[in-house]
């Protein structure tokens, strides 16, 4: 029985060189929280690429809340008006000057966010906030093409997946925590994967990334998977 060949991770020979780890996957696979872990294991910066299609939302909904009428021009224009902090190993995201909290991560959002996401303009925009924040540090970038468009050349890249009804069970504990009754984690599973469809094109597994299906995972398993793997690259 042949049994298959692990994704090769290359050494990085200069101690100097900044190191980027890609964790892309579909909503809920816990990409952000696992990349927050890890940045933090490692001394990284975690840098969040859905956080500012959702800022860019988040201020394209405060200047025209009927979302349907929105082109590219009115979401860009919206966008000029979200910054980011530095917060030492994270990015803070404002609007107006304004940190977001809550309302980046609510329902009008998370209705509209795929469709903003999927204009050309709007993702040169983010991927080349991503780009410059990045430049120069060490992070860990969270997303669906990180690996693919944003960098290519990232040094490690790991692809999260999760069952549509797993990802919805803690989706669900995150937001009400407690235990959701099955009808509950049946309709979050057909919204989870009527976003994938939504999201299907943007979502893209690099050939050289590294597959983790977290659903039998706990959470601090999958981040010590990806933290030993990155110490593999010095
Ligand atoms: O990761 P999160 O669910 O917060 O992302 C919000 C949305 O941003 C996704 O549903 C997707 O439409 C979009 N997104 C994307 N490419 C990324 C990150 C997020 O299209 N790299």
């Amino acid at each position: 029985m042949s049994h298959p060949t692990p994704p090769y991770v290359p050494r990085i020979r200069d101690p100097r060189t900044p190191i980027i780890v890609a964790i892309d996957g579909p909503a809920a696979a816990g990409k952000s929280s696992t990349a927050r872990w890890v940045s933090e294991r490692l001394g990284f910066y975690h840098i969040d690429s859905g956080a500012l299609y959702r800022a860019a939302t988040v201020a394209v909904l405060r200047a025209s809340p009927e979302g349907s009428q929105w082109d590219e021009s009115d979401v860009l224009r919206a966008a000029q008006r979200v910054s980011t902090r530095d917060e030492g190993r994270a990015f803070v995201l404002l609007v107006d000057g304004v940190e977001l909290e809550q309302e980046m991560r609510g329902g009008a959002v998370t209705q509209h966010v795929s469709r903003v996401a999927q204009m050309r303009g709007v993702r040169d925009w983010v991927n080349t906030q991503v780009r410059t924040l990045a430049k120069g540090r060490s992070v860990v970038v969270d997303g669906r093409d990180i690996g693919t468009v944003v960098f290519p050349e990232a040094h490690l890249k790991i692809f999260l997946i999760a069952d549509p009804w797993e990802r919805a069970r803690r989706r669900l504990i995150q937001r009400l925590g407690r235990s959701p009754a099955d009808q509950e984690i049946a309709e979050e599973t057909e919204r989870l994967v009527q976003r994938d469809a939504r999201d299907s094109t943007q979502t893209v597994q690099s050939k050289d990334a590294v597959l983790i299906d977290t659903t039998y995972l706990t959470q601090a398993e999958q981040v010590e998977r990806i933290v030993a793997l990155v110490k593999v690259l010095r």
